[in-house]
C-alpha cells in the first residue's frame, strides 16, 4: 500500500512537471493529473451501411461483455469501459463499429459534413474520421482523403475497405502542396500531424512538450492550413484540429495564416465541456475570433486532449492561382472505367440493374476492378491510389470477388452463399485455412460469400464440400499458439 501511494505520488510529480507550463490554461491541474492516469474510456460509433440497428449491434457487443453508454453529443457513436480487444471480434471484423478516440469526434461535430458535400481530409490516416465524413455526405457527396506518409497508406485503405465506404477516394501526396484546384471543396478537415500531448492517456506516461519539436511541426502545420484555406471555396468551412494542447501548434498556427480569409465560429455540443481558445499566451496576442475554438482537457469530460477550430472562409473569390504543383496528365492515369458487374451479379444473383445505377466501375492494369458511388470522380490533377473499395480482381478462376464487396452488398446476396453453423468454423474461416463442409452448404464450384448467423464474412472459394478462405492476409485471425 505503502509503495503504491508513493508511485502514485511519482508519477504524479511527473505529470506536473510536464504539465506546468499550462498550469495558467488550465482550471484544476490536479484534476487533470487525476484524469491522465486512469484508464481511457474505449470510444466507438456504429456504422449504419453495415452494421443492424443500432439496438441489435449494442445486443451483439453486449453478449460478448461489452457494455456501453452513448454519447449525447454524437449520435451513433459511445463509449464502454469494458472492451479489452475490440479488433478481435466479429462486430469489429465485419465492418459495424470503428473504434475512435471520443474526444477526437469533436472536429466531425464542428466540420458538420452535410449530405452531398465535397469534403477534403487532408491528414487522413488511419481514416476514423475520414469515414465518419463519408457516412455523413452520402451516396451524394465524395471524400478526397489524403495522406503523405505511405506507411500509413494501408491503414487508411483498409478502414475504407472494412466499412465498405464507395464514396471515398484516396490520394497520397503532401497536404502543403497537394495539386488541386482552389475552391474545390465545400468543406475541409486538416487533423493536423502535432506533438501528441493529448494521447497521453493511451501511452499512460506524460510526453514532455519539445521546443525544437513543436517548433518545426507548427511550421508544417501553417503551411497545411494555409493550403486548405486556398483549397475549400468561398464560404465553404475549414476545421483545424490537434491532439496536442500547446497554443503554438493550435491558437498561433491559425493566427499567423487566416488574416482576413476568414473567421472562427462556435460550433455547439451540448453536455460537451470544452475552454474557449486563447487570445494570448506567452506574452504574444492572437485574434480575438479564437476563443470560438475549444481545447478539451483529460478531466472535463473523462477523456483523451484534443483543440478543435471551426473556421468560415470569407466569400470572396479566390484567386485564380495555378495548384502548388505541376498538375499530373489525367490521360497517364491508371484508371478507367469498366463494368463486371454483370458477372458478379449472375454468380450471386444481385440487382445489377440497381447497383449500376448508383455504382461507378473502375479497374488498374488489367486485372483489379473497384467500386465507387456514382458522384465519386477522381480529381482531373492527381492520381488516386483508390477509388471506393475493391470490387474484384481477375484470376484463372474467373472472377474474384473481394471480401470488402461481399461484406457490403451481403444482404442482397441471393446465392452461393455459404452459411457456417459454428464458431470454431468461423475462425478456421478467418483464419485463412481450408475446411470441410456438411452437405448443408448450398453452393455451386467457385467463389462464394460466407457468413455466419447476421455477420456478412468474406470471400471463399468452394469445391467437393471444401470452403477455402480468401480472407486476404492483412485481414486474418492469428491462430492462437499452442502452449
Ligand atoms: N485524421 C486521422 C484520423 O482521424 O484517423 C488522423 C490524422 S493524424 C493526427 C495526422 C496524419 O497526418 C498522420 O497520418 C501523418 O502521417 C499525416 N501527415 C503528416 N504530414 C503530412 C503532410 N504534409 N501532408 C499530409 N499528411 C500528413
Amino acid at each position: 500500500m505503502g509503495n503504491s501511494i508513493a508511485h502514485h505520488d511519482n508519477a504524479s510529480i511527473e505529470w506536473e512537471a510536464v504539465w506546468g507550463r499550462y498550469g495558467a490554461l488550465m482550471d484544476d491541474l490536479p484534476a487533470a493529473i487525476a484524469a491522465a492516469q486512469r484508464p481511457l474510456p474505449v470510444g466507438f460509433w456504429v456504422n449504419p451501411l453495415k452494421a443492424p440497428v443500432v439496438p441489435e449491434t449494442l445486443a451483439a457487443l453486449r453478449a460478448l461483455g461489452v457494455d456501453c453508454t452513448s454519447i449525447p453529443w454524437m449520435p451513433g457513436a459511445f463509449r464502454s469501459l469494458h472492451w479489452v480487444a475490440p479488433g478481435h471480434t466479429l462486430p469489429f471484423f465485419a465492418g459495424w463499429c470503428y473504434v475512435q478516440e471520443e474526444i477526437a469526434m469533436t472536429a466531425i461535430a464542428a466540420l458538420d459534413p452535410q449530405p452531398g458535400d465535397r469534403v477534403l481530409d487532408l491528414c487522413a490516416a488511419p481514416g476514423g474520421k475520414t469515414a465518419q465524413i463519408a457516412l455523413r455526405v452520402g451516396d451524394t457527396g465524395c471524400v478526397l482523403a489524403n495522406e503523405r506518409n505511405p506507411g500509413r497508406m494501408a491503414s487508411l485503405t483498409a478502414t475504407i475497405a472494412r466499412l465498405g465506404l464507395t464514396n471515398v477516394i484516396t490520394t497520397q501526396a503532401d497536404g502543403r502542396e497537394l495539386a488541386l484546384l482552389p475552391g474545390s471543396f465545400d468543406r475541409i478537415l486538416v487533423d493536423a500531424p502535432c506533438s501528441g500531448e493529448g494521447t497521453l492517456r493511451r501511452r499512460k506516461q506524460p510526453k514532455p512538450w519539445n521546443s525544437t519539436h513543436s517548433q518545426r511541426i507548427a511550421a508544417v502545420q501553417r503551411r497545411l492550413l494555409d493550403r486548405a484555406l486556398t483549397l475549400v471555396k468561398p464560404g465553404g468551412v475549414v476545421v483545424y484540429s490537434t491532439c496536442t494542447f500547446a497554443p503554438e501548434e493550435n491558437e498561433a498556427v491559425i493566427d499567423a495564416v487566416l488574416g482576413d480569409r476568414g473567421g472562427l465560429e462556435s460550433f455547439d455540443l451540448p453536455t460537451l465541456h470544452g475552454q474557449p481558445g486563447q487570445d494570448h499566451w506567452q506574452g504574444q496576442t492572437y485574434r480575438g475570433d479564437l476563443r470560438h475554438a475549444q481545447r478539451y482537457w483529460p478531466h472535463l469530460n473523462d477523456t483523451g486532449g484534443f483543440f478543435v477550430a471551426r473556421i468560415r472562409r470569407a466569400d470572396t473569390q479566390i484567386p485564380n492561382s495555378p495548384p502548388a504543383q505541376s498538375i499530373a496528365d489525367p490521360l497517364a492515369m491508371p484508371w478507367t472505367p469498366t463494368s463486371p458487374l454483370q458477372e458478379l451479379s449472375r454468380r450471386f444473383g444481385l440487382p445489377v440493374s440497381q447497383l449500376e445505377a448508383n455504382s461507378l466501375c473502375w479497374t488498374t492494369g488489367q486485372r483489379r476492378q473497384w467500386l465507387t458511388s456514382a458522384h465519386c470522380i477522381p480529381p482531373a490533377t492527381l492520381a488516386p491510389q483508390t477509388l471506393g473499395i475493391p470490387l474484384a480482381t481477375q484470376t484463372p478462376r474467373g472472377l474474384k470477388p473481394t471480401t470488402a464487396f461481399l461484406q457490403r452488398f451481403g444482404p442482397h446476396i441471393q446465392q452461393n452463399r455459404v452459411m457456417l453453423d459454428t464458431l470454431t468454423q468461423v475462425e478456421t474461416f478467418l483464419q485463412g485455412r481450408s475446411q470441410a463442409l456438411a452437405s448443408t452448404a448450398i453452393a455451386t464450384e467457385g467463389y462464394v460469400h460466407v457468413g455466419y448467423g447476421p455477420y456478412h464474412l468474406g470471400c471463399g472459394w468452394y469445391q467437393h464440400n471444401r470452403l477455402q478462405s480468401q480472407i486476404p492476409k492483412t485481414l486474418q485471425w492469428v491462430k492462437p499458439q499452442k502452449s
